[in-house]
């Protein structure tokens, strides 16, 4: 068996794993959906929310007639001029029921979030008032009666336990809407979150402190403004920095569209890779790839036998954000167990520890993957993460039984029903990192990954000492 001596791999498979594969079109909202989207308030909705604040008010249009309640004894507050005697023109507004009004009337043009919940919501609605989101809870069972009266600036949707039909509407008519599927099942059953994204949700999770986080991106997309909109929902106008953060944040479960950069009107083949690493700041774009193409796969188990899994972005999956495990390119400079860390943290959010090495596996084109084993760095913390973005979509732990009720096509590749079984039942076992051999090998793959011209003369010699050193079985073709 050989290993590759020369510079970077540019095979099918390796793109593929580095997120730059061609994918496929779904179809966009439409224009109409936008203009339903643009409709104000229905005045029954208006109504219900200023009789909360003990005041009447009936709205048609942008005209509003408001009753104010003066049995308090509360003066208007109000200075006037109707000299004319036409017309009623208020000078001044002073302290009174006027400023009162005022000041705690809901702002049209704040954006706002649909909460449907049939239980209280006491932190769910504190953190869309914690983003600057004006909250509304329904219940469930007239969730879907409220789609067609929707106000133009609602940005999100939190759902406890979901309807998947109320999910499936809105991702069909409401592609600018961010819907989040929030439910305890969501933490351990890989089917349900599946069956989450398959019904509309955007994002799925079980943590409060995600929806907090993913309620800021939220926010900060709606209050920007600039020049550009989204070529796939339509939404805007938006700043650059503020399309960079919404097309993988709100576009992580779709198609990536095949339209030209609505920012310098480029077409390339891959609108969100050239999206990411063409426009927004430039700290969050893509390192420089490494001229030498090698890869790690991070095989990770917690102490109560759970293994991670992630919901990769459908661009790359197969139109939906189907399981993996956390892997990728090794970057300039890294060796292999520092980019199985990278990749843990960057797509499932747990920091790891490596424990042991499964496999080295070598392709058709002589480029080397190593599967490592993992642990969480600390366990009682190791939270997945569930807020989208240019990583994934979402991660979490999983049971074995679980994992293998799962179908292949729940799978971008079924690599996890092959190794987590194999390792929970000791059948595959973790092999040293601390050899000599491992150790020579991964400071050479450091030297590589960056360029150094002498490192690829000393692979081959140093390949056969490591193929001698391990057992023949953690050495696979991929
Ligand atoms: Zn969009
Ligand atoms: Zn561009």
């Amino acid at each position: 068996m050989g290993i590759i001596s020369s510079c970077c791999s540019h095979d099918a498979s390796v793109e593929a794993e580095e997120n730059k594969s061609t994918m496929k079109k779904e179809p966009s909202p439409t224009k109409a959906d936008a203009t339903e989207m643009a409709v104000p308030p229905a005045a029954s909705r208006e109504k219900e929310r200023m009789v909360e604040k003990s005041a009447k008010v009936t709205a048609s249009g942008s005209e509003y007639e408001i009753t104010l309640d003066k049995s308090t004894g509360k003066r208007l507050g109000i200075d006037v001029d109707h000299k004319d005697g036409k017309t009623l023109l208020i000078e001044c507004i002073n302290e009174g029921l006027v400023k009162d009004w005022n000041d705690t009337a809901p702002d049209e043009t704040k954006a706002w979030a649909l909460v449907v919940s049939a239980d209280p919501v006491a932190e769910l609605s504190a953190a869309v008032l914690h983003a600057g989101l004006r909250a509304e809870v329904v219940a469930p069972a007239t969730a879907l009666s409220c789609i067609g009266r929707l106000p133009g600036r609602l940005a999100v949707v939190l759902a406890q336990s979901p309807e998947k039909d109320f999910l499936r509407t809105l991702r069909r008519g409401h592609g600018q809407v961010f819907t989040i599927a929030m439910d305890e099942a969501f933490a351990r059953c890989p089917a349900s979150r599946l069956a989450a994204f398959d019904a509309g949700a955007r994002m799925v999770t079980s943590s409060v402190a995600a929806v907090r986080e993913a309620l800021a991106k939220v926010s900060a997309v709606f209050s920007s403004a600039g020049p550009f909109a989204c070529t796939a929902c339509g939404l805007g106008p938006l700043s650059e920095n503020a399309l960079h953060l919404h097309m993988h944040f709100h576009h992580a479960v779709d198609a990536v569209p095949e339209d030209s950069c609505p920012i310098c009107a480029e077409r390339p083949s891959n609108l969100a890779v050239h999206l990411h690493n063409s426009h927004g700041p430039p700290t969050e774009r893509e390192p420089p790839r490494a001229p030498y193409a090698t890869f790690a796969w991070c095989v990770c188990r917690r102490l109560d036998g759970r293994f991670l899994l992630v919901n990769e972005p459908s661009g790359i999956a197969g139109g939906r954000p189907n399981f993996w495990l956390p892997a990728g390119r090794v970057d300039r400079g890294e060796s292999l167990q520092e980019a199985c860390r990278r990749e843990a943290l960057e797509e499932a959010g747990i920091s790891v520890k490596v424990t042991g090495l499964l496999r080295l596996m070598v392709d058709s084109h002589q480029t080397l993957r190593a599967v490592f084993l993992a642990e969480p760095e600390d366990d009682a913390h190791a939270e997945p993460k569930s807020v989208p973005d240019w990583e994934s979509v979402g991660a979490m732990w999983a049971e074995v039984a679980d994992i293998q009720k799962l179908k292949e096509s729940d799978f971008r590749n079924p690599d996890p029903q092959e190794l987590y079984p194999k390792v929970a039942s000791g059948s595959l076992k973790p092999q040293p990192v601390d050899t000599k051999e491992f150790v020579a090998l991964e400071a050479l793959i450091r030297r590589l990954t960056a360029g150094d011209r002498k490192a690829p003369r000393e692979l081959e010699g140093l390949w056969r000492s490591v193929q001698a050193a391990y057992p023949p079985a953690v050495f696979t073709r991929a």
